[in-house]
């Protein structure tokens, strides 16, 4: 047997505040005075001056704000790239993402390709990136999916929705200011705090779970359970808590699995847009036959915050529409392996994903 030796980020700062250490963080880094760093910005902060006036620009650093409204696309990391190879004259000394997982995600696919040729699409998969990237911070602005610690970067491409996992994936750097996340809407810090719930729940059920997986799964469901929960307020002690949940959340996944809703949501969002923390709640709420206590758990989160949680998103989709969904969900093969096991096909036959999108 042969076990998994993967990679963690080597350097990470916590604590209320601590973005305003980024310039020190940065400048050793710094490659040459004609190789800049790029901040990849949510540009949900455009004109947030708390935020922005504190990132550390030298000579000819660059602010790049990038919206969040769709999930990246490979063809739009490209074209990042080759506009920041057009403009510059050396390659950039480092990418720095800032934002959520869509942000973060950007940053890691953009440092990857200013040093691997051709498309980040031929990159989809497991372990076919060949070259180090370059410098890459992570400075997640809400909390949940655990893309700061992740070995992966989820990009739709033109056939499939699927992460560029990699030794080189992971971040260099990882800032961790929970104050950053102070201004999430409640439903969106609802939606992508559930992500993290669920890889919780799906690694922790999962058949993949191993004692490594587990320390970690269950010091997030500890936190996830107090914040949402417990807790009536999200004050600041909670934003600190979702930070870390987030974090062991996503340390537990890096040795196990997701599971069932994660395969399905994929479908949903290659086919409609739908993004990842909706979208996974839409599909968990209808999973109590996989994960009962789970679901029922989920569902007294969901009444305590009094979330819209979106119906009937499937009622109109035509047979081909179905099809798309189940193909990309069908192709997951080790999300299915690890919530079902070895035999997961006797349950899990098109016929039955297509009655539990119809649910939805
Ligand atoms: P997001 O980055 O899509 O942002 C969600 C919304 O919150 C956006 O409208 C954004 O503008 C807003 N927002 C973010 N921070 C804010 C703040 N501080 N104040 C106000 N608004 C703020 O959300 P997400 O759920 O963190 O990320 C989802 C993405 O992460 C998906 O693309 C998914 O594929 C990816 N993902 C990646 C991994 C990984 O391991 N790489 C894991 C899970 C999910
Ligand atoms: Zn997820």
């Amino acid at each position: 047997m042969s076990f998994r030796n993967f990679p963690m980020v080597p350097r990470v700062v916590f604590g209320r505040g601590c973005f305003n250490q980024l310039d020190e963080i940065l400048t050793p880094k710094r490659n040459s005075d004609k190789a800049p760093f790029i901040f990849i910005v949510d540009d949900v902060f455009k004109g947030n001056d708390w935020l922005i006036s504190r990132i550390p620009l030298h000579h000819n650093d660059k602010i790049i704000y990038v919206s969040a409204e769709e999930e990246p696309k490979t063809s739009y990391v490209d074209k990042y790239r080759d506009d920041l190879v057009a403009e510059f004259d050396e390659i950039p000394s480092g990418i720095i993402g800032i934002g959520g997982g869509t942000m973060l995600d950007y940053a890691k696919a953009i440092a990857l390709m200013l040093t691997n040729p051709g498309s980040s699409a031929d990159y989809q998969g497991w372990d076919l990136v060949k070259n180090q990237g370059v410098y890459h911070v992570g400075i997640p602005t809400i909390s949940g999916t655990g893309a700061e610690v992740s070995r992966t970067t989820v990009l739709t491409g033109p056939e499939r929705k699927l992460g560029m996992n990699s030794d080189y994936t992971p971040f260099d750097q990882v800032v961790l200011d929970p104050e950053l996340t102070k201004d999430v809407p409640t439903n969106q810090w609802f939606y992508t705090g559930m992500d993290c719930y669920i890889h919780c729940i799906e690694s922790l059920t999962g058949t993949f779970l191993n004692a490594f997986s587990q320390s970690y799964g269950e010091k997030s469901l500890d936190l996830c359970r107090e914040v949402y929960l417990e807790k009536d307020l999200r004050d600041e002690d909670s934003q600190d808590k979702l930070m870390m949940a987030s974090w062991h959340g996503g340390m537990s996944i890096a040795y196990s699995q997701v599971g069932v809703a994660h395969a399905m949501s994929y479908g949903l969002s290659y086919l409609l847009g739908t993004k990842h923390g909706i979208g996974n709640c839409i599909v968990f709420d209808q999973l109590e036959e996989f994960y009962p206590e789970g679901v029922a758990e989920f569902k007294r989160m969901v009444e305590k915050h009094n979330i819209d949680i979106p119906q009937g998103l499937c009622k109109d989709l035509t047979d081909a529409d179905f099809d798309i969904m189940i193909d990309v969900s069908l192709s997951l093969v080790p999300l299915w392996e690890n919530a079902l096991g070895a035999n997961w096909k006797d349950t899990i036959t098109r016929e039955k994903l297509r009655s539990m999108y119809e649910k939805m």
